[in-house]
Order: structure tokens, then C-alpha cells, then sequence
């Protein structure tokens, strides 16, 4: 029941929409900080890894079919 597993490329939803109302958005980097890609506006955010995963509620995309 992991519905938090995520990885890089993968569509997640944030608690919280964006203020252009989009509400997915794509991981493009991950490390300490993971970086995400607003799908709709293409605004980046970067944020600690920890504060992503308080953030994030659930991922949309599994990334494998990225390739
Ligand atoms: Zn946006």
C-alpha cells in the first residue's frame, strides 16, 4: 500500500495545487534536493527531500515508461 514510491521522470500530485491550478507535476532531479517541473506552467521548484515527502501526496506516473 506504498503509494508514495517515486522515482525520477515520475507525475506526482502535491497537497497542495499550484497557483496556475495544475497539480501534477514531473520529478527531474533527485538527489539531497529533488527538483520538480510544474506540468502545466513548467515552473521548477527545488526542494529538500524531506519537505518533498511531507509534501507530495500521491505519484500519478510511475516512471518506468519513461524510456
Ligand atoms: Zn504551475
Amino acid at each position: 500500500m506504498n503509494q508514495k514510491e517515486y522515482d525520477l521522470h515520475a507525475v506526482v500530485e502535491m497537497k497542495k495545487a499550484h497557483a496556475c491550478q495544475s497539480n501534477a507535476w514531473e520529478i527531474i532531479r533527485m538527489g539531497m534536493d529533488i527538483r520538480i517541473k510544474c506540468q502545466k506552467c513548467g515552473q521548477l521548484v527545488l526542494m529538500p527531500r524531506r519537505e518533498f515527502e511531507k509534501k507530495m501526496k500521491k505519484v500519478l506516473v510511475k516512471a518506468e515508461a519513461a524510456e
